[in-house]
């Protein structure tokens, strides 16, 4: 397992939600962030139909166009009433011709899940595959997951995407409202990062 020895890292995302998230991570580490947003970089097509896939795109075009060592979140909401729908495509259910809209996406989940008739509780997962890639083409992966359930209506304004209909498993309060404090003691992207830690850094 490659060892991070470099003092800077681009985090390779478009999403403020996730940058905001892995910045915070990142926090009590000797380690300077930036966002590939910073080098005006068109984004990759994400073309794989899988996590590690799409994380690996993303982390090598970023690498590769800054010289430096780059980290990439790929995850998604995996709903089993919708046979892991929308998966991969959790970003492209919220895609209007106006940009994003979450609460559409949201509503589309649950809609389809009302007309299905999915037993309650609506099981789901979050997943997050982190891909962390370097210019000479190394790189390594890490996965995270955290269980729970879809639940409506949507509930708090924390975090971002899907964050107010997941009720994680043992929990009262949704993602979205939860202090980000909370959410990273045990998100899919937490249990990802904690794994990046334990392996990459000396
Ligand atoms: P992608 O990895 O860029 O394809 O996008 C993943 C999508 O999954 C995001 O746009 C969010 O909608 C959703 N997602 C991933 N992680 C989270 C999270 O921690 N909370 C809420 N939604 C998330």
């Amino acid at each position: 397992m490659r060892k991070i020895e470099e003092d800077t890292i681009v985090i390779a995302t478009h999403n403020n939600g996730k940058l905001v998230e892995i910045s915070e991570l990142f926090k009590n580490f000797k380690i300077k962030t930036i966002s590939v947003s910073k080098f005006n970089l068109k984004e990759p097509k994400e073309t794989e139909s899988t996590f590690i896939g799409n994380a690996r795109i993303k982390a090598h075009f970023a690498s590769e166009a800054t010289g430096l060592p780059a980290l990439s979140d790929d995850s998604g909401l995996v709903v089993d009433g919708l046979n892991g729908a929308p998966g991969v495509y959790t970003a492209d259910w919220a895609t209007t011709a106006q940009g994003r809209n979450f609460d559409l996406a949201m509503e589309k989940v649950w809609s389809l899940l009302e007309e299905k008739k999915t037993p309650f509780p609506r099981v789901a997962h979050f997943i997050c595959v982190l891909c962390i890639a370097w210019p000479d083409g190394h790189d390594e992966i890490f996965e995270g997951s955290i269980s729970g359930q879809i639940v409506w209506p949507m509930k708090g304004t924390k975090g971002f995407g899907f964050d107010p209909v997941f009720l994680p498993d043992g929990q009262t309060k949704t993602f979205g409202e939860m202090s980000p404090e909370k959410k990273h003691n045990m998100s899919h992207r937490s249990v990802a990062f904690k794994k990046l830690l334990d392996a990459c850094f000396p």
